[in-house]
């Protein structure tokens, strides 16, 4: 059986407010982001993520959230 955790995903892009800056993708530190062939923002390595939250402070239409993630899995 597969675990849910392989498809949660803690880092969430609002589709409808991206505006396809590609800030996210430049400025996060991971390389956590890639862009879409409709110049959306995506999460494509999600586990290289390590809640830095730069992304939700470069991205100005704030159309990126993460999750608070409980310290001891962090
Ligand atoms: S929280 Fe940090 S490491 Fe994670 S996706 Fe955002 S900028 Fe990248
Ligand atoms: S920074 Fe925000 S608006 Fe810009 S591409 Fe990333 S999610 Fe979209």
């Amino acid at each position: 059986m597969e675990c849910a955790c392989q498809n949660y995903n803690w880092i969430k892009i609002d589709k409808e407010k991206c505006i396809g800056c590609s800030l996210c993708v430049e400025y996060c530190p991971r390389d956590v982001f890639r862009m879409d062939d409709d110049r959306s923002a995506y999460v494509k390595y999600r586990d290289d993520c390590w809640y830095c939250d730069v992304c939700t402070f470069v991205c100005p239409v704030k159309a990126i959230t993460v999750e608070e993630v409980p310290y001891l899995i962090k």
